[in-house]
């Protein structure tokens, strides 16, 4: 009798993530097809309201779609608006990991589902290198019969396995593109903000605390800089929102045309951005920001082609390295409080936050 070895802590661990995922990809898969069924936008409100749906997570959440089903209520855009607004308010982002995760494990387990039926295929040239061997040996006549109608019956069964094979496949190859498409959606959704279309606040959140760890796991450097765009209130007087909302983009395209491709642009606010640059210490870090303020100072903006001038706008800035003990909250403390000196020094310049009471002008 094979006694039977009590399960470590660290596997029993492993077991119920691998639950969790199972049960995730579970809900997902249901959640595609509905999203499917009912021909609405895949957008990440829309996979988060029926994944919570099939999960059964959500009681109240479950019960007010419940209620639509049964009365055959029609679920409207504003319909779904309302629901992720009333039952995802706080921390939809841990979900919407939780979803990109089984995507991924979904499209994994699809894509060896392929594989495993493409192996499927590779009988048949087994039987005929048998038939190779076999007329190499100079074979007997009944031999040779035999072989011919092991022939037929395997390339009848071939012709049938295959066709429904190839059309397996192309379904899951399917199921497969629209679930890349909808996690490519989803990252950018979630991560991008869409005026700009640098990184957001959740995508900024994520990024710092990449920064963190790295910095934690092996002293790795890394440097804040957050920028405010100086007298911005004014270009929205003078000119209106639209041109304001232009400025904005246009700021966000040149902070990440200066910068290297590894520094991680986000909006961090209405006219607020972050850069966060990763493997730089301090003086490193304060040689970038000051070609982003140049970038952004050095071009004349107009209203529209060959239309009125709106002059240059400039940017202040405040620079943090991080610091031991450092949390997001008094690493973004640091920095505030240098571009606070930047402006109360006259903007248009880079503080960091060693400068203590000086200001250094760009
Ligand atoms: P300072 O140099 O002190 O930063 O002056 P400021 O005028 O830039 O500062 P203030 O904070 O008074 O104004 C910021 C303005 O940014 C006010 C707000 O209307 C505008 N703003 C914030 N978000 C947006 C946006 O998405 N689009 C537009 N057009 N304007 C925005
Ligand atoms: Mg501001
Ligand atoms: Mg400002």
């Amino acid at each position: 009798m094979v006694n039977k070895v009590p399960k470590g802590k660290t596997s029993q661990v492993q077991d119920s993530k691998q639950d969790e995922l199972r049960d995730s990809v579970k809900w997902l898969r249901l959640a595609v097809g509905k999203i499917q069924s009912l021909a609405i936008p895949a957008s990440p409100e829309n996979y988060s309201i029926w994944y919570e749906y099939f999960s059964g997570r959500k009681p109240d959440l479950k019960q007010a779609m419940d209620f639509r089903l049964a009365k055959k209520l029609p679920f409207t855009p504003q319909i779904y608006r309302e629901l992720y607004a009333t039952y995802f308010g706080d921390g939809p982002e841990q979900q919407l990991a939780e979803i990109r995760r089984a995507i991924r494990s979904l499209i994994s387990r699809l894509s060896s589902e392929i594989s495993n039926l493409n192996e499927g295929m590779d009988s048949f040239s087994g039987v005929l290198s048998d038939c190779e061997t076999l007329l190499e040996s100079d074979p007997e006549v009944s031999a040779l019969g035999e072989m011919i109608q092991n022939l037929l019956s395997e390339t009848r069964q071939c012709r049938s396995k295959n066709h429904s094979t190839l059309a397996k496949v192309a379904l899951l190859n399917k199921e497969i593109d629209t679930l890349k498409d909808s996690l490519q959606h989803m990252s950018e959704e979630v991560f991008e903000d869409a005026l700009t279309g640098v990184a957001n606040r959740r995508g900024f959140n994520i990024e710092i605390a990449t920064a963190f760890e790295a910095y934690q796991s092996e002293q790795t450097p890394a440097s804040l800089l957050l920028l405010d765009i100086d007298y911005f209130k004014k270009v929205n007087d003078d000119y209106g929102h639209l041109v304001g909302d232009r400025v904005l983009r246009f700021v966000a395209e040149t902070i990440k045309r200066s910068v290297k491709g590894s520094d991680y642009v986000a909006r961090y606010g209405g006219e607020e951005f972050a850069v966060i640059f990763p493997a730089t210490n301090l003086v490193g870090a304060l040689t970038a920001s000051r070609q982003v303020l140049a970038s952004v100072s050095g071009k004349k903006l107009t209203v529209s082609k060959g239309g009125k001038s709106i002059g240059s706008v400039t940017l202040s800035g405040g620079l943090a390295e991080l610091k031991i003990n450092d949390t997001l909250e008094s690493i973004v403390e640091r920095a505030d409080k240098a571009l606070y000196r930047a402006k109360s020094a006259g903007r248009n310049s880079i503080v960091t936050d060693e400068d203590e009471s000086k200001s250094h002008i760009a």
